[in-house]
């Protein structure tokens, strides 16, 4: 019988190389725009405005990465989680196309910023494969290869032989590879994209949570407990980890748990296991996601898993392990962390108007790197450019309906009700 290690908590945590470090804001500075969270859609924002000659400055609550930026699985895709019709669908045709266009350039332009500013953050660009859990799940990704090609996406579609020869697990009834994709050390990058933007002259400010952002008619007054910055714009990105801020109406944000555990190295892992280096996820309604990382860790992921759940969380990881891949079934498990998710309800990410020359992004539904890099930045020059055009993404002037709280109640409690019936089986 294997023993686990203590759990250690956020793999990430432990592995980065990145290291990132600010000082609290303390008194007063006037900038162009003022940034709310320092994640990837913060960050990037940052990077973009800065790189522009814009002054700007981010308030971070916690540290560079205490959200779903330094917690997540690392897959780089290209695209939302719903597929390309999906998204026209509910956005309508033109918008829609829109949006698809500019998210099919996601990962290319996470990869070049990681290049351009030598991002230690475990970069690997060998694709990704999501894979069919059941025949049903073949079938969707079969709808999804054709949705795909039709945008000439470089997608191609594997048999179950050849998903088992490529990820080394068992049971899976093929796969969809997408070549545009891969992944990343998510909070090496989160950091990475910190240390770029300051180079570039953005300041930065870690444990300063806004407290109050009011507009006065001109301009913004953003306050924290020790410092206050006056700025001519303001860039909400504060995502399923916002604290509230006086003076700044956002929707109640449902949200989902998402939990991963990783192994100790496990020697000679990448001979068997993903030897081409993708990261995956499956199309099981309560979904699985697993990858390896540089060390030689196996790492699974799940949704609906609680925050805190002591042997629930090792009971499945040893389950899926047996399942997935029988030969690491006593690997010992060594970490153990989980991130909130925020789910609108038609899967498809917000940008919201606030008081005067302010915007918030949102609700990435599990599809943040791409995204909140790419929308991040094209905020920022929406915002500084006083042109809604430069966001591939329409600005709505109101909250919608987007946020059904019994909905993400609802999956919620059905992924756990799932995860409870696995458990006694
Ligand atoms: C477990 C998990 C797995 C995921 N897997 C993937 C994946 O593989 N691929 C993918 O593309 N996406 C994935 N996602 C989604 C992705 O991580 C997120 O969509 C993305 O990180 C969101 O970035 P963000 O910058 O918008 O928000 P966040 O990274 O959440 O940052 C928001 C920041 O705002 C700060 N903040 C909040 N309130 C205040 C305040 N009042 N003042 C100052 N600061 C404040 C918070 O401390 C936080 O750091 C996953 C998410 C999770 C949780």
């Amino acid at each position: 019988m294997t023993r686990d290690t203590a759990p250690k908590g956020n793999l990430w945590q432990a592995s980065a190389a990145e290291r990132f470090e600010a000082r609290p804001l303390s008194g007063t500075m006037t900038v162009d725009l003022a940034v709310i969270g320092g994640g990837f859609t913060g960050l990037s924002a940052a990077l973009g405005a800065a790189g522009q000659g814009a002054r700007v400055a981010v308030l971070e609550a916690r540290q560079v990465g205490h959200g779903g930026s330094g917690r997540n699985v690392g897959l780089v895709n290209a695209g939302l989680w719903l597929p390309p019709e999906g998204v026209r669908r509910v956005m309508g045709q033109e918008a829609g196309e829109r949006l698809n266009r500019a998210l099919a350039g996601g990962p290319d332009l996470v990869f070049d910023l990681i290049e351009r500013h030598g991002i230690a953050c475990e970069p690997q660009r060998a694709g990704t494969l999501h894979c069919a859990h059941s025949a049903r799940g073949l079938a969707d990704l079969e709808d999804r290869y054709r949705q795909m090609k039709v945008m000439n996406a470089p997608v191609t579609l594997l048999d179950g032989d050849r998903t088992q020869a490529r990820t080394g697990a068992r049971g899976v009834y093929g796969a969809l590879h997408d070549a545009r994709a891969g992944t990343i050390q998510p909070l090496a990058y989160a950091r990475g994209l910190a240390r770029a933007a300051r180079e570039a002259g953005a300041r930065i400010f870690e444990q300063s949570p806004v407290i109050e952002a009011r507009w006065s008619g001109r301009s913004w007054h953003v306050r924290t407990a020790e410092g206050s910055i006056t700025a001519r714009r303001l860039l909400n990105a504060t995502n399923a980890y916002q604290a509230p801020t006086e003076g700044v109406a956002l929707p109640a944000v449902p949200v989902v748990n998402f939990f991963q555990l990783a192994t100790e190295p496990v020697p000679g892992l990448a001979d068997k296991v993903l030897p081409g280096g993708e990261g995956c996820w499956d199309t099981g309604l309560i979904m699985t996601s697993f990858r390896r990382d540089l060390q030689g860790r196996l790492i699974l992921g799940a949704i609906g898993l609680p925050e805190r759940g002591g042997s629930l969380h090792h009971d499945w990881a040893r389950r899926k392990l047996r399942q997935l891949f029988p030969d690491h079934a006593g690997a010992a498990l060594s970490h153990a962390w989980s991130g909130r998710i925020s789910m609108t309800s038609d899967h498809v990410p917000k940008a919201m108007r606030l008081e005067g020359n302010g915007l918030a992004i949102f609700g990435y539904s599990g599809r943040g790197i791409a995204p909140g890099t790419l929308l991040g930045r094209a905020a920022a020059q929406a915002l500084l450019g006083d042109d809604d055009e430069m966001l591939p993404l329409p600005v709505t002037e109101r909250m919608g309906g987007w946020f059904s709280g019994s909905r993400s109640l609802y999956y919620e409690a059905g992924a756990r009700l799932v995860h409870f019936l696995g458990a006694r089986r």
